[in-house]
C-alpha cells in the first residue's frame, strides 16, 4: 500500500456532514472547498510537483469540486491544468480523494513534462503515479449513488 498522507481537515469536514441531511446537488451550483481541505490538496500538490521535477505544478492546476459527473470521479485538462474532482467522493475514504487527485495532477504534469501527444495512461503517466506511490489504476472499485 502506498504511504498516504493524512488529511485530518477532510476527516474534520466529513465528520461535521454526518448527521447532516446532504444538501440536493444543484444543477450549477459550485462546490466551495473548506479551507482546511484546500491547504490539503495544496500541500498535495507541492508535494508531487517537487517529486515530478515539476515545482510550480501547484500553481499550474485549478482544482473544482463539480456536482455533475454521471459515471465518472474527476476529469483534467492537461492543457490548461483545470481539474474537476466529483462531490461524490466526499462519501468515501479521504485516500480516495487523494488518489483521485493525483490521477488527474499526473495528466497536468504529464502535458508539461512530455507536450507532444502521449496516450492519457501511457506509460509516462504510470511512472508518475508509481512515483508518488499509487499501482496506476484507471477504474475505482467504488459504486457511485446512481442520480435521480
Ligand atoms: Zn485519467
Amino acid at each position: 500500500m502506498p504511504a498516504l498522507a493524512s488529511w485530518p481537515g477532510l476527516a474534520r469536514f466529513l465528520g461535521s456532514l454526518r448527521g447532516t441531511p446532504a444538501p440536493r446537488p444543484r444543477r450549477r451550483s459550485r462546490f466551495t472547498i473548506p479551507p482546511e481541505l484546500a491547504s490539503e490538496i495544496r500541500g498535495s500538490l507541492d508535494r508531487w510537483g517537487a517529486l515530478w521535477s515539476l515545482p510550480g505544478l501547484a500553481e499550474g492546476v485549478t482544482v473544482q469540486f463539480s456536482s455533475r459527473f454521471r459515471s465518472s470521479l474527476g476529469s483534467c485538462s492537461p492543457r490548461s491544468g483545470a481539474i474537476r474532482i466529483s462531490t461524490a467522493i466526499l462519501q468515501f475514504a479521504p485516500e480516495i480523494l487523494e488518489e483521485v487527485l493525483c490521477h488527474e495532477a499526473a495528466h497536468a504534469a504529464v502535458a508539461q513534462l512530455h507536450p507532444g501527444r502521449v496516450r492519457p495512461h501511457g506509460r509516462e503517466w504510470a511512472e508518475l503515479m508509481r512515483a508518488a506511490g499509487y499501482e496506476p489504476r484507471v477504474r475505482f472499485p467504488i459504486r457511485l449513488p446512481r442520480h435521480p
